[in-house]
Order: C-alpha cells, then structure tokens, then sequence
C-alpha cells in the first residue's frame, strides 16, 4: 500500500516505497508503485506527475 507522509498541516503527500517519488494525488502514487513492483522500472508518464523534493 502506498504510505502518505504527515506534512506539518500541508495537504497529504503519497510516496512510492519502490522508487521513492511523491505524489500530492494518491491515485499517481499506487499507479507508480504498481509498476515499479512490476517493471522494476519508473514510468516517465507517471514520475511527471511527482512533486519536487523541497526537503527530505
Ligand atoms: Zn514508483
């Protein structure tokens, strides 16, 4: 299952435990993971849709 990540009052955040990537929608996030698990691969089409880590 995707995890989302507390954020301090901020809108939730999703990561993909597979590749790492966070998703402010949880819908990208499963997607991402589902095929990261399948194709150990990340998918542009899917990745473009992360945010941008401000901080880890
Ligand atoms: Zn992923």
């Amino acid at each position: 299952m995707v995890q989302p990540q507390p954020q301090g009052g901020k809108e939730q955040i999703y990561q993909c435990k597979e590749c790492g990537f966070k998703y402010q929608e949880k819908a990208w996030a499963e997607k991402c993971q589902a095929w990261c698990s399948e194709h150990k691969s990340c998918n542009l089409e899917i990745i473009q849709h992360a945010v941008q880590a401000e901080e880890v």
